[in-house]
């Protein structure tokens, strides 16, 4: 009876609802387009600056030139191994048993406690039908749970999780490089054509108006961004993730929501200390490097079961959703 009541209290506001699954065309064409897409801008960069730039001469320019190509390069292998790769994907406990009614908000979570002693709420997964392991969570977009959940990036036609963060880190770290490449090839080139001491190759020329533009106001990085602003930009998220990475920072706390920092010069050196010990580093860069359409052999194993959160008497929040709890 209780459990009749909930569900339809849940119906009635609609936080039952099941989550609309992609459809197997969404899953198997769309997500590679992304990719590909992607891999498309960092040629067409690398095109139109060596376009632009054709004229210059000397061995310094050859130099930026090579190191931009093998940048560019660097950065869509890591942006098709970040698609490829399987971003982390839960292995269920066998001998672990579903709740008797799934649509039942009580039954879906539980408490569980991690190896350190801390307790953790576990949520149970109705389209993936496992318990999700801590920091796992549940993208709607490719329909799956992904261990240590980041985001779904749409750059990369797939989910950011555990084992292929480091991949995404490389992306933004070698785009930001390469770009900032591009800007020191097109300075050197306006530098060779004398832009910098005369007006007369402004007015006799048109690549050096062209290459401002290119640099400052055409959005070919992301529609928010011009070139310039880029490669700062790809550069430090590419260097702050990879430092989260080793860290292993969780930016979350124990209810699903963001966590308070109360003291932030004791969080920075904690954090700081962990990266330079590597607490992250197993996790994220140890990973296996299964293709995301090849079954893995992830070691997230459920932790063994305690009482469900509501016997414990830990209160739910009536906002929490799905992707919220599982980044507990
Ligand atoms: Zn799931
Ligand atoms: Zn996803």
């Amino acid at each position: 009876m209780a459990s009749d009541a909930n569900r339809r209290m849940g119906d009635a506001g609609g936080k039952n609802k099941r989550r609309p699954q992609p459809s197997r065309n969404e899953r198997l064409f769309l997500p590679p387009l992304s990719a590909l897409a992607t891999c498309s801008l960092v040629v067409l960069v690398l095109v139109i600056s060596g376009w632009l730039c054709r004229g210059a001469t000397g061995e310094v320019a050859v130099n930026l030139r090579t190191a931009t190509v093998a940048l560019g390069c660097a950065a869509m292998a890591s942006c098709l191994l970040c698609h490829m790769v399987d971003p982390g994907k839960p292995r269920p406990d066998p001998h672990d048993v579903a709740p008797t009614d799934e649509d039942d908000e009580a039954q879906r979570v539980r408490v569980r406690h991690m190896s350190g002693g801390k307790a953790f709420r576990q949520k149970w997964c109705r389209d993936c039908r496992i318990w999700r392991p801590p920091r796992c969570g549940h993208c709607r977009f490719c329909g799956r749970c992904v261990l240590r959940l980041d985001h779904h990036c749409g750059f990369m036609g797939t989910c950011i999780g555990e084992h292929n963060m480091r991949f995404f880190a490389a992306f933004l770290f070698f785009a930001g490089l390469g770009i900032s490449f591009v800007v020191a090839s097109s300075l050197h080139y306006m530098h060779q054509l004398g832009c910098w001491s005369s007006i007369q190759p402004w007015t006799e020329r048109f690549q050096p108006v062209a290459i401002i533009a290119f640099l400052f106001f055409c959005p070919v990085p992301c529609p928010c961004c011009s070139v310039a602003a880029g490669s700062p930009l790809f550069s430090l998220a590419g260097i702050a993730l990879g430092g989260m990475m080793l860290a292993d920072t969780e930016i979350k706390d124990e209810g699903g929501g963001q966590r308070k920092i109360t003291d932030p010069t004791a969080f920075a050196l904690g954090e700081i200390k962990a990266g330079l010990t590597c607490r992250g580093g197993r996790a994220y860069c140890c990973g296996p490097l299964s293709l995301r359409w090849v079954p893995d052999a992830s070691k997230a194993v459920s932790p063994p079961a305690l009482p469900s959160a509501v016997e414990m008497g830990i209160p739910q929040s009536e906002d929490e959703t799905d992707e919220q709890l599982a980044l507990l």
